[in-house]
């Protein structure tokens, strides 16, 4: 049974649509990232999840229960953390997590959540002081604090040094692998979650346009052959009587998307030696990340 699943759903504001018809089921022991730019409606869909706000239309079923206003059967299970982190300013990080652990009525102490979220330097401090990114570790460690079977995350990885997000990133997917717990967060940068996540889902203007498994993405990069020679309309020509299909590349040189010439770069390179221009550069590139986040997200403008 999945951990979450969500069919259908709609969220509409007077004329805007935040959520349009989203269908989507995480397994456990999945780490599922929305990916969306600020406005895809990411920040909607998980407080929809969260039973924070009723969706128009559509059904939500987290941890094999119905999600709707005032059903809580969940949440004893569930760990989130939604938009901006909150703290107690003017109590100190210990006290704030030590109230989290009364309220959720479990045993032990804090020590352990602490030093699994680095913040044993700041235990003492109180919260008000902390740094934006010890402060985001702060109400992860609220969300961590029950070893929750389910972690709902928005943005976790905002206002994180780079070395504060390899910790995150080693933190969540540790819990995965080792506790099988299910993950769903989300976030704008596709390079930081196609590290973490093990599924894709692409969300733009409040749709879902593509879901897929983080170890697929290679397979929809485009990939293309850039070539440099001293003679790029020489070289051209003798690439067209060969069949390949040159253009010319942006920052000078021959670009060949030919999956062939893809396939048998050394083919391309002997066609021009033997044809005394040889190439002074040949590599395949490959479409980054960001790109291709934006080349899908733009598809839907036409
Ligand atoms: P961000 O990364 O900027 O937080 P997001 O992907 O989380 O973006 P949402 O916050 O879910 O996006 O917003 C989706 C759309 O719904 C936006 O156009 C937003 O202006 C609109 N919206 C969200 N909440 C409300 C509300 N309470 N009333 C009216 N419109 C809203």
């Amino acid at each position: 049974m999945p951990v979450i699943e969500v069919d259908g759903l709609v969220k509409r504001y007077r004329d805007v649509t935040a959520v349009d018809d989203v269908s989507l089921h995480v397994e456990q022991g999945q780490i599922y990232a929305l990916l969306g730019l600020n406005g895809a409606g990411k920040t909607t869909l998980i407080r929809m999840l969260l039973g924070m706000i009723t969706p128009t239309a559509g059904s939500v079923s987290v941890l094999g229960a119905a999600v709707t206003a005032g059903a809580r059967s969940a949440w004893a299970r569930t760990g989130y953390l939604v938009e901006a982190p909150v703290a107690y300013p003017e109590l100190t990080v210990r006290e704030n997590l030590e109230l989290v652990r009364r309220l959720r009525r479990l045993p032990g102490g804090t020590d352990e959540v602490i030093e699994r979220l680095a913040l044993a330097p700041y235990a003492e401090r109180r919260a008000r002081t902390l740094s934006l990114g010890n402060l985001q570790r702060l109400a992860l460690a609220k969300a961590l604090i029950h070893a929750p079977d389910l972690l709902i995350l928005d943005e976790p990885v905002n206002g994180l040094d780079p070395a504060g997000v390899v910790e995150i990133r080693t933190l969540l997917a540790g819990l995965a692998h080792q506790h099988g717990t299910t993950v769903l967060l989300s976030s704008h940068l596709l390079a930081e979650v196609a590290r973490l996540a093990t599924r894709i889902g692409i969300l733009h203007h409040g749709r879902l346009l593509a879901e897929q498994h983080a170890d697929q993405l290679d397979q929809h990069r485009r990939r293309h052959l850039h070539l440099g020679t001293r003679d790029d309309t020489a070289a051209e020509r003798v690439l067209q009587a060969h069949g390949y299909h040159p253009h010319p590349a942006p920052g000078g040189g021959l670009q060949l998307t030919d999956e062939h010439a893809l396939a048998r770069p050394d083919q391309v390179a002997t066609v021009l030696v033997q044809a005394g221009v040889p190439p002074t550069r040949l590599l395949t590139e490959e479409e980054d990340l960001e790109a291709y986040f934006l080349r899908i997200v733009g598809a839907d403008h036409g």
